[in-house]
């Protein structure tokens, strides 16, 4: 990722993509003053190209394909680490979340094959309920033409019995689906 020249800031900065990141996410970002402690609370800020706190910064200064072309907010877990840490009660993890809506919204999305391991995953989530592992590690390497990626560490892992072979069900599925048209018809507006 290419970082912002710091004397075209002014030039290339989006008001109406502050707003917008503002009121998808309810948080008013810029009560954030840049104190890190989001950043040092971040268990992948190793891994981020921008920790948590400059993305914050960056969107106070309107970086919008900076912000929404980041890896950072693909790789972020949603842990809600930074959120319980913000002295401003600022719920970065949902600043997180709204970028990354907002960049797929965009077609900025910066990793090959994210929204496919997305997609994926939420598709096992309406079936079962839950996350099936195997299901999972398989239909994505399937579908991103790379079967036998660490295909060597399946027979290790279901050893240690920390793989299921089979899917479980929960039992509020139909919850679930709730979730899912509530999502897609408020989508379709
Ligand atoms: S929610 Fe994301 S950005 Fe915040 S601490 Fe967790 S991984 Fe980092
Ligand atoms: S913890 Fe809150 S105030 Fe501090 S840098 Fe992160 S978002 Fe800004």
């Amino acid at each position: 990722m290419q970082r912002p020249h710091v004397l075209q800031i002014q030039k290339t900065c989006d008001q109406e993509f502050i707003k917008r990141v503002e009121r998808e996410s309810g948080q008013q970002v810029s009560k954030c003053y840049q104190c890190g402690n989001c950043g040092a609370s971040c268990g992948y800020t190793f891994d981020f190209d921008f920790p948590v706190n400059q993305i914050m910064r960056l969107v106070q200064l309107g970086q919008k394909e900076t912000v929404l072309g980041s890896r950072s907010i693909w790789l972020c877990a949603n842990c809600q680490a930074c959120t319980t840490r913000c002295p401003c009660n600022i719920e970065v993890a949902r600043v997180m979340e709204a970028l990354r809506i907002m960049s797929v919204a965009e077609g900025v999305v910066s990793k090959k094959n994210i929204l496919l391991f997305y997609d994926e995953f939420l598709e096992l989530v309406r079936r079962y309920g839950r996350v099936f592992e195997t299901g999972l590690v398989a239909r994505y390497n399937i579908k991103a033409l790379k079967p036998f990626t660490d295909a060597d560490l399946g027979p290790q892992v279901l050893m240690k019995g920390k793989l299921a072979l089979k899917p479980h069900k929960i039992k509020g599925l139909k919850a679930i689906e709730e979730i899912f048209k509530r999502f897609e018809s408020h989508r379709g507006k």
